[in-house]
Formats: C-alpha cells, sequence, structure tokens
C-alpha cells in the first residue's frame, strides 16, 4: 500500500451525520473542558489512518479529549509513515514544526507513533530528543499508558512487535465523513518485497478473526456508515482458520444494512477466481479493484520480488474483466527501481498502454535502509532519470484518467453523497467505481444513495444531475 502522487481527488466531505447512540462505542470527545487534549495527526495510508481512529479510542477511552488545533493540546501525537524517505523528512519537519507549541506550554508532551516510530526507534532520541512518546504499531494498546507516562517526565518507548496482536475488540473514533467506514481486517505482510519496509515496521501477517471482522462491520453500520472498507496490507492474503478472503466478503455482504464494500490493497498474486466470483456475485461490493503493478518489466518485477511477471498481471486483468467488464482498475506504479533500464521502462509504459488503469499512485523508488533492495541492489538509476521518468508516467496516466472520466458523461450512476465538497456549493460523493462525483445541493443528504446522470467531466471529478428532482431546501 502506498501514499504516493495522488490523480485521484480523495473525497473529504464534510459534515458528517449524526450518529446513533451505541453503547458499545467510546464517546467521540468529551465535554469536560479540564480533561487533557490530545491532537492527532496522520500521514500515509489508510491502515494509518484506521489506526490513528484507533489511539483516539483508547486516549479518548482514558478520559483525553481530542482537538484539532495543535495549539490547545497538551499532548500531541504523529502516526508516521516510513514508506519513502520523502515520508520521513516530512514528518521531521512537520515534529519540529510542532514544537514551537511547547514556548505556550512547556508541559507539552510531543509523540511519534506507526511504522516510523518502527523504522527509527534509536534514530528519534538522536535526531529529535524532544519526542517523548515512541510508539510502534503493535503498542497501541498500551498509548493511554504511555502518555501518562511521558506527561509524568518520562521519555517512553516501545516499538515491540506482536505476532499476535489484531487489537481485538477495540473500537476506534474516526475522524471521517461518517459515510465510509474502515475496518482492519489484516495486520503487518509477509511477502517482503525487495523494496518495502512494511514487513519490517509492521511485522508479520496476522489476520482479524472473522468474528471480530462482523462484529466491528456491525458497529459500522449502527453508527449510519453506508460503506465498508475493508483494509490490509495484502487484504486478499487474508485467511483466518478455514475462511479465505473471498469467504469473509460474502460473510460481510451479508451484514444488515450493509450497502456498499470496498477493499484496499490486493496484492495481484492473490486475486484468486474465488474473489473474482465474489466480486462478480455480490451487488455490495464495487465494481473497483487496485492492483499494484509496479513495474512492467520482468526483469525489475523480479528484482522487485514481487511473485508475477508482465504475463500473470495481464492474465490476472483478462480474468477480472472477463468476470466483471466495467470494472474500474487503479494501480501503483514506481519509477527508477534499481537497474531499471530505459527499454525496461519502456515495458511499464507499454503495460500501461495496454491495461489503461482509471487511477494511478505514482512515485520514485527510493533506498529504505532495512530493504533487501537497500542492502543488496545498487541505488543506480540516476535522480533526473527518475523524475523524467515519473513525469511520463504521470503525464500517461492523466490522460488515461481523464479519458476513463470522460467515457462516463451521459453514464447513470449512483452516489453515495459523503457531505459539502470544499467550496461548500455542492455536494460531494462517490460512485460505484470510486469517482468523485459532484452533485447540486439540497439534491440529498449524507449517507444517502443518489441515481444520477452525469453531465461533464472534470478531468479529476464527474459533475452529475439527480435523476429525481431535488427536495426543496433539503440540508448536506
Ligand atoms: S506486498 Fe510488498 S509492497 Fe505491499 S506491503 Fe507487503 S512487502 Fe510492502
Amino acid at each position: 500500500m502506498s501514499e504516493l502522487v495522488r490523480i485521484r481527488v480523495p473525497t473529504h466531505a464534510q459534515p458528517p451525520p449524526t450518529a446513533p447512540a451505541d453503547a458499545s462505542i467510546p464517546s467521540a470527545a468529551s465535554t469536560d473542558p479540564d480533561a487533557p487534549a490530545v491532537y492527532l495527526e496522520t500521514f500515509g495510508c489508510q491502515m494509518n489512518e484506521a489506526d490513528t481512529a484507533l489511539i483516539a479510542g483508547q486516549l479518548t477511552g482514558a478520559g483525553y479529549r481530542r482537538v484539532d488545533d495543535p495549539a490547545a493540546a497538551d499532548v500531541i501525537l504523529v502516526n508516521t509513515c516510513a514508506i519513502r524517505e520523502k515520508a520521513e523528512d516530512r514528518v521531521w519537519g512537520r515534529t519540529s514544526q510542532l514544537l514551537r507549541h511547547r514556548a505556550a506550554k512547556p508541559d507539552l508532551v510531543i509523540g511519534i507513533t506507526g511504522c516510523m516510530a518502527e523504522h527509527l526507534r534509536e534514530k528519534v532520541a538522536a535526531r529529535a530528543p524532544y519526542i517523548r512518546v515512541v510508539a510502534g504499531p503493535d503498542s497501541y494498546r498500551q498509548i493511554a499508558a504511555m502518555v501518562g507516562r511521558a506527561r509524568a517526565g518520562e521519555r517512553v518507548v516501545d516499538v515491540t512487535l506482536d505476532k499476535a496482536e489484531v487489537y481485538e475488540g477495540l473500537d476506534g473514533i474516526p475522524d471521517d465523513d461518517g459515510v465510509s467506514g474502515q475496518v482492519t481486517i489484516q495486520r503487518g505482510c509477509d511477502k517482503f518485497c525487495s523494496f518495502c519496509v512494511v514487513p519490517f515496521t509492521r511485522g508479520r501477517e496476522r489476520a482479524v478473526p472473522p468474528r471480530e471482522v462482523l462484529r466491528a462491520v456491525r458497529s459500522l453500520v449502527a453508527r449510519g456508515y453506508g460503506e465498508v472498507m475493508l483494509l490490509g496490507q495484502t487484504v486478499n492474503s487474508y485467511r483466518h482458520e478455514d475462511v479465505d478472503f473471498a469467504a469473509l466478503l460474502r460473510a460481510v455482504a451479508e451484514v444488515d444494512g450493509v450497502r456498499r464494500i470496498r477493499f484496499t490493497s490486493p496484492y495481484p498474486k492473490d486475486v484468486s477466481d474465488a474473489l473474482v466470483r465474489a466480486m462478480a456475485e455480490l451487488p455490495q461490493v464495487m465494481p473497483q479493484l487496485h492492483l499494484p503493478l509496479q513495474a512492467g518489466s520482468d526483469a525489475v518485477l523480479e528484482r522487485m520480488r514481487r511473485g508475477y511477471t508482465r504475463a500473470e498481471f495481464l492474465d490476472i486483468v483478462t480474468r477480472v474483466r472477463t468476470a466483471i467488464p466495467d470494472i474500474s482498475l487503479s494501480t501503483d506504479l514506481m519509477v527508477g527501481f534499481c537497474g531499471e533500464t530505459d527499454e525496461d521502462h519502456a515495458q511499464t509504459i507499454e503495460m500501461m498502454r495496454t491495461i489503461r488503469f482509471d487511477q494511478a499512485y505514482m512515485f520514485r523508488y527510493s533506498d529504505r535502509g532495512i530493504t533487501h533492495a537497500a542492502r543488496r541492489l545498487v541505488d543506480d538509476v540516476p535522480d533526473a532519470v527518475k523524475g523524467a521518468r515519473l513525469q511520463e508516467v504521470i503525464a500517461l496516466q492523466e490522460e488515461h484518467t481523464r479519458a476513463a472520466h470522460a467515457a462516463h458523461v451521459g453514464r447513470r450512476v449512483e452516489v453515495l453523497v459523503g457531505g459539502l465538497a470544499r467550496r461548500n456549493d455542492r455536494l460531494v460523493g462517490r460512485s460505484e467505481h470510486n469517482y468523485n462525483v459532484l452533485l447540486p445541493l439540497g439534491c440529498g443528504r449524507a449517507g444517502e444513495l443518489i441515481p444520477a446522470v452525469v453531465r461533464e467531466s472534470t478531468g479529476h471529478s464527474l459533475v452529475a444531475e439527480p435523476m429525481s428532482p431535488p427536495a426543496a431546501a433539503a440540508a448536506p
């Protein structure tokens, strides 16, 4: 999974609808003005967003109140990403920026959690001695106690990886639109792609038991969420005893009230026939699949240890498109990996032209200290060449994304409304294919499914008209 150059425009709709009360869910905000205030900030992927929700749930349960202004906080935690060097640099920059709040509050505790905490455990003390809490991805059950000790003056570090920790029974408090909710079904990764730090920072693959996944899904539905996003580093490699991912998908689809199911991020080699069948048969599973290609040349794929060839990847695409002809495909692409020649790069371009992904996350390779590639391969593609290749890939993907959007003009879509668009002048939601769709104000509320016809494509969004006339003066 990657937090990369995004062609897709993220949906950040607001405000969330009012959630029905559920006694099993921790209260989202303490109203006690004397309760210690915590500010949480997230870098990286959706797994990290889900982990921030988990941390928020733990701290709220321990009496903290969450604030959205770091200046008002007694505790600042930055949930970090280590997937690329740039992501790490941004975290260093951000934590030193946040340090200025200590001028007004000398007792302010600043901490980091997540992948970077795990990856750089020793370096944090030397590089940023002001960081008082360092918590790895398997330490969140203890996060409130760790923060408490830091507030009492200790420097607290826990980056132990726990092969069994799946946070069973813990509900998070997400900072989302209240419409699309995330459920982590798997933690860690066993694939060990040669460029990736995740198996080192998040540990070995563990499946959340199906009963816990279903409990979390029911909890989301009870809070009014219409869409469930199942999360895992290689989500479709999921297996718990005799339950594989296809079986889990079928079980989730049976939960009363689940209208839409998505999942990310799949591992191409584990796209089984059973999964493709389940996707084709279950109306709740949206016609959208993220298939991270990474590179189009067999030589590079082998050095990346991705476990498939270009022919095998094309076969997966054919199987999926045969079963679900209208499916929207997105991908991850990495340029400039160790030893990548002009010919290798041309093969990536050729794969893009053959498959024509609807959307892509694109980035250049950066050397991550502890990986196989960093230790055994030579990062020999000059920066300028990486940059030029990335620009070429981005330009081509822009063309394909625009064409995919334009092909939707005139089509009927069903939009799950998330809330107000950024400029507050329209509603924004997601189509079945996960396109960002803008609708006129007043045609529905957050969480409603609105049938609409696409009238226009702006390149990154679709503009649609509802099929029935807008209700008079309905609030978003
Ligand atoms: S599948 Fe590969 S790229 Fe994805 S998280 Fe696992 S090691 Fe990293």
